[in-house]
């Protein structure tokens, strides 16, 4: 045994440095990543969702021990009580939890916000059939209700007329949504109508939950699937049309899409429409301002409990 060891070759100094500054880098950023949740900076729930995106990333290489004893009233004894109910081993990393542990772990967290009276901010996801209405009523909302974030998603697809970057979407090339993917920015995304990228940024959503304001995405049904996933606390709705011969007129009147895309876009909104029981709530678009207000309001209800 000495004998192999000691015919193997040493590795170059160089890379032994290399090795213990990028050790020691990793370890100050998990320090200040322990500080910020510490001083209340940043939600731990912030953090765990960071840890999901990009498990071999600093929030995702936290132990789960260092991780809740940073959180502010918890000591080694919640933290012990806390990991054996939730059923999680001390040695494990945040990013190395099973899908089960990290919902529990995210329900005890959001638990403990709620009894400390600083409820999480709404996260709200609008759902629907294509051509519905989304869009004029979220509208209606970022211009009417300052207090309600509403997000702007990345697309590949190119602007409508009258559509300015930065206020309905981010338009990027594929090159772009790509980066997007690969460094973890996008809360979610999803190919629409088989033929554009559409993703949510996480940063702007994050930053407004911990600001204290209430968030609203207008995103597809497997855009609402995956926030529902990795966020069970989401609220979702679904915004139905009065009937379907009114979403068949509204798709073909507002004249955006040749007749090949308009007839792939009822396919999908007929499947789309027999989702609706897996949403929260639903509220139909008789009147967009009337819409727009039941929506609101929604986001001023306590969470839903969470589920198993
Ligand atoms: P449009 O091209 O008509 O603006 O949008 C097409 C569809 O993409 C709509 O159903 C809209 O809700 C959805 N969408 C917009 N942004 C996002 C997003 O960030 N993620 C997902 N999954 N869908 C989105």
């Amino acid at each position: 045994m000495a004998e192999t060891a000691s015919r193997r070759p040493a590795p170059p100094d160089v890379d032994r440095r290399a090795a213990s500054e990028a050790a020691v880098a990793a370890r100050r950023a998990r320090a200040a990543v322990k500080k910020s949740i510490a001083s209340r900076e940043v939600s731990p729930l912030t953090v765990l969702d960071h840890a999901t995106a990009q498990p071999d990333g600093v929030e995702g290489r936290l132990r789960v021990t260092e991780f809740l004893l940073s959180v502010p009233a918890i000591g080694t004894t919640k933290m012990n009580e806390a990991l054996a109910k939730l059923g999680i081993s001390p040695a494990k990393r945040l990013g190395g939890l099973g899908r089960h542990q990290r919902l529990r772990l995210r329900d005890f967290l959001i638990e403990r916000e709620n009894k400390a009276g600083r409820q999480r901010n709404q996260l709200v996801v609008l759902a629907g059939p294509t051509a519905v209405g989304k869009g004029t009523v979220s509208t209606y909302i970022r211009e009417n209700y300052p207090d309600v974030l509403l997000s702007v998603s990345a697309t590949t697809r190119a602007p409508r007329p009258g559509e300015v970057d930065g206020v309905n979407y981010y338009f990027v090339d594929d090159e772009e949504f790509d980066r997007m993917i690969e460094e973890g920015e996008l809360l979610e995304y999803a190919t629409v109508h088989n033929a554009y990228r559409y993703g949510t940024p996480r940063g702007p959503i994050e930053k407004a939950l911990d600001d204290g304001k209430s968030v609203l995405l207008e995103i597809d049904l497997q855009g609402a699937r995956s926030v529902r996933e990795s966020m069970p606390e989401a609220r979702l709705i679904f915004l139905l049309p009065p009937t379907w011969e009114e979403l068949v007129r509204r798709l073909i009147g507002r004249g955006t899409e040749d007749s090949a895309e308009q007839a792939r876009r009822l396919e999908t909104a007929k499947v789309e429409l027999a989702a609706q029981d897996e949403f929260d709530h639903r509220v139909v678009n008789h009147d967009v301002a009337e819409a727009a207000r039941e929506v609101v309001d929604l986001m001023k209800v306590r969470a839903a409990p969470s589920r198993p």
